[in-house]
């Protein structure tokens, strides 16, 4: 592996289980959204709120 090219759209396969859209729990209101990525702990409303 020595191409090393990163591009952001195409990270996801090489990323941890935890570093791609899924559903997580908010930490804040603790209710079930489909976060972002790994820097995505909040759900939308708690997110809009801050
Ligand atoms: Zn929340």
């Amino acid at each position: 592996m020595s191409n090393n090219t990163k591009k952001p759209e195409a990270d996801y396969t090489f990323r941890s289980e935890d570093d791609r859209p899924k559903k997580r729990t908010c930490l804040n209101c603790r209710s079930n959204f489909t976060s972002e990525g790994w820097g995505n702990r909040l759900c939308t409303s708690c997110r809009s709120r801050t």
